[in-house]
């Protein structure tokens, strides 16, 4: 892949700026032309537009908590990666096929997903809601006759899938989430269903004006966490580095730090 080069320095200069590459170089690669075994370097997809958790800045550079969090976790345990920005549905079915080793896209741990994943401990707390441009949208009530927009095989969109004969509404869907806040805002869609700290942050930016108009219950099947995640079965010695090095970057406060750097009250 072209851009997959790229976003191994990128991942380098991230974990440069946060003072965490580790000394020795453990698991560097073999010498060109040596007979001994080259350092495995993972792909790891995620999502194209899924901000503050990734996404492009000005200049095209990857970058957000997911991808942060990526970067001082693969310092910590030695490993090298290439990101792969693939869009959600396309990264899990990249790590279904074995085309991807692992999937970080503030992807949801759902029992569902746990018979075709195994995820990592969960490192972010999510839930989902709905959101509207139109004054006249005040709550889920307020969709019935309407269509709505989701995000293909997002959990939000799961959830919207449950409401709507309960609410009267249908669904068109999106491959991203910035095309799909924008159907709503040019009026095409009534509301989107996104994850409500996506959405929060979206609408805190200034530039998507769009409000929540209702969100799913804090003890409802999709109040759940993110999770890295890996083809079940494959991929173990990768998981398992990412739960150590979770743990370590969250002990050593970097991962408060880089939470931090996006959203202003970790937690
Ligand atoms: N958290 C949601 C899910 O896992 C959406 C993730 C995303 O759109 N990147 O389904």
């Amino acid at each position: 892949m072209q851009f997959s080069r790229r976003f191994v320095s990128v991942a380098a200069a991230a974990a440069l700026a946060l003072g965490l590459v580790a000394c020795g170089g453990g698991s560097a690669p073999a010498a060109e032309g040596g007979s001994e075994e080259t350092a495995k370097v993972y792909k790891i997809a995620t999502d194209t537009t899924f901000a503050p958790f990734e996404y492009a800045d000005t200049d095209g550079t990857y970058v957000g908590i997911d991808v942060e969090l990526l970067a001082a976790i693969a310092a910590d345990q030695g490993f090298e990666y290439e990101l792969e920005p693939l869009g959600f549905d396309a990264a899990l079915q990249a790590v279904q096929s074995g085309q991807s080793d692992g999937v970080i896209a503030g992807m949801s741990i759902i029992d569902a997903r746990r018979e075709v994943f195994d995820f990592s401990e969960p490192y972010y707390d999510s839930t989902v809601c709905a959101a509207a441009a139109d004054a006249s949208i005040k709550s889920l009530d307020d969709l019935k006759g309407k269509t709505v927009a989701v995000k293909t095989g997002t959990m939000s969109e799961a959830w919207a899938e449950s409401l709507k004969d309960q609410y009267g509404f249908t669904t068109v869907q999106f491959d991203t989430s910035d095309v799909m806040y924008q159907d709503v805002i040019a009026g095409n869609t009534a509301a989107c269903f996104e994850d409500t700290p996506v959405m929060s942050y979206a609408i805190s930016t200034g530039n998507v004006a769009l409000t929540i108009v209702a969100e799913a219950a804090s003890d409802s099947e999709y109040a759940t966490p993110y999770g890295f995640a890996v083809n079940k079965g494959d991929n173990a010695e990768l998981l398992a580095a990412f739960d150590a090095g979770l743990a370590n970057i969250k002990a050593n406060g970097t991962y408060d730090k880089i939470v931090g750097t996006y959203v202003q009250s970790v937690g």
